[in-house]
């Protein structure tokens, strides 16, 4: 048996992680530190009155700025070569364009004193940017400290400086700055705990799929691997039937084979469940009589409808086509668990299997089947449990009238695989009709399809 468990994929490197957070978390920043640079340029005096300390404290805020631009479009090239590198640009271009800011904010305060345009203007920026910081800078510590420092030691390097006052201003901006380092501290120990359950909630749940995929191979092979010898005990009995026998050995030996054959369903049952669970059912597409099969299946169970003394009636509307394009052998399957169910689950009355027309377009027609019976009906809070594998609505049922409670769950499937949908309306002690929908290609169509496209090509 090949190994079919599948390899667990690795759970993305944190480190690497982060780093994608912060590239994709840096472009508001960028674009509104180069927005800011010219909103300072252009409504307040420093250029005109400072220019080689305004046009340098420009060139590095723009240069910082597009530097951490290109880090970021050109992420995946730079990275992929070295990631020390990518961080180490990074890291500098938000240390250049921060000292910039807080080195210009600085020399307004010195140069003009607190209660000037410029002043504000820089402290109003100041503050902005560096709050701003939290969100940008929350995957990396180092990153949110060479931002506020640069940005905010200047400052109060200038407040004490300036003396009075400024020793007032220099303790607030201080508060603030302790405020923003101990809040990006918080914040980014909050940040590395959710990226870690991310981490394990992925890991967990790559673990869950790839064990359900390998049971569900598990039971796909070993329910194969069973049914060979089964259908070798079934054939061998059958001949050992065909012998001369004594009344006892034939008893005996017709029992083997129906507890074989019964068994052989069982397992049919769950290579099929088994395998629509690992997804490796195809569906065909081939053309069929649908009245023919119809009358088949009808045919098959009217001698064990009649047995148990119920009618079966087969109604085909008017406008259901003859020749279907489709997958005869699964509509079979899905039909036969119905009407099987039907004829089993009802003791007096009997079962009707109907099929009219829903809808047609020129591409495709959908079908709607429906199963009908009188027998005895199920209760309104197991209708949607029925459709679950294993399920019954009745435990004590599966002594009484035997069954999986996997066919109705491997028919929804098969039903949807047909491009519908199955349900059931019910009522206990009444009856039951089970109602499938299904689409299907129309030969006929599909001839004329093929006729007028040669016609076109021919012309
Ligand atoms: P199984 O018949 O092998 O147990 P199914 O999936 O076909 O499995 O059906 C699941 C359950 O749904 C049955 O055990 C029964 O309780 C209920 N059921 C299905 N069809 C009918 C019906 N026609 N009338 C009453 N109960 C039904």
């Amino acid at each position: 048996m090949p190994n079919t468990v599948p390899q667990l994929a690795e759970v993305v490197d944190p480190v690497v992680q982060r780093d994608e957070d912060i590239a994709r978390r840096a472009s508001p920043g960028v674009w509104a530190n180069l927005g800011l640079v010219q909103f300072v340029l252009l409504s307040g005096t420093c250029l005109k009155d400072h220019p080689l300390v305004t046009v340098a404290f420009a060139l590095i805020t723009v240069c910082g700025a597009l530097l951490r631009l290109l880090l970021v479009i050109r992420k995946n090239g730079i990275y992929s070569r070295s990631p020390r590198q990518w961080r180490i640009g990074f890291g500098a271009s938000v240390f250049a364009s921060s000292a910039a800011w807080g080195s210009l904010c600085a020399f307004s305060y010195v140069n003009y004193g607190y209660f000037n345009w410029n002043s504000l203007l820089l402290t109003v920026t100041v503050l902005g940017i560096s709050a701003g910081a939290l969100v940008s800078f929350t995957p990396r510590r180092t990153y949110l400290n060479w931002h506020i420092l640069p940005v905010l030691a200047p400052c109060i390097a200038a407040d004490l400086y300036l003396g009075r006052e400024g020793y007032a201003v220099a303790l607030i901006t201080a508060i603030y700055a302790t405020f923003l380092l101990i809040q990006g501290k918080h914040l980014n120990a909050d940040y590395w705990k959710s990226l870690h359950d991310r981490n394990q909630l992925e890991s967990a749940k790559k673990m869950a799929e790839a064990a359900n995929e390998a049971k569900s191979n598990f039971l796909a092979n070993m329910s194969h691997e069973l049914r060979t010898p089964m259908n070798g005990i079934i054939g061998m009995t059958e001949l050992a039937l065909d012998t001369d026998l004594s009344i006892e050995q034939r008893d005996l030996l017709d029992t083997a084979r129906s507890s074989a054959g019964q068994l052989l369903v069982l397992l049919n049952e769950i290579l099929d469940f088994s395998k629509i669970e690992a997804q490796r059912v195809d569906l065909e597409f081939t053309p069929f009589d649908l009245t023919r099969l119809l009358q088949e299946i009808s045919k098959v169970f009217t001698p064990q409808a009649r047995q148990k003394g119920l009618w079966l009636s087969l109604k085909i509307s008017p406008g259901v086509p003859k020749d279907m394009v489709g997958d005869p052998g699964r509509l079979r399957q899905v039909l036969i668990n119905l009407v099987g169910n039907a004829i089993k689950f009802t003791h007096t009355g009997g079962v009707e299997l109907g099929v009219e027309v829903e809808s047609e377009s020129s591409e495709d027609i959908c079908l709607h089947f429906s199963v009908s019976d009188t027998g005895i009906g199920i209760p309104p809070d197991k209708q949607e449990l029925v459709f679950q594998p294993f399920s019954q609505a009745d435990g004590s049922m599966t002594r009484k009238y035997g069954g999986t409670g996997l066919g109705l769950t491997i028919s929804t499937r098969l039903v949807q695989l047909m491009g519908g949908n199955i349900w059931v309306e019910s009522e206990p002690g009444k009856g039951s009709a089970f109602h499938f929908r299904a689409h299907f290609g129309v030969a006929s169509r599909a001839m004329d399809r093929m006729q007028n496209h040669s016609l076109t090509a021919t012309h």
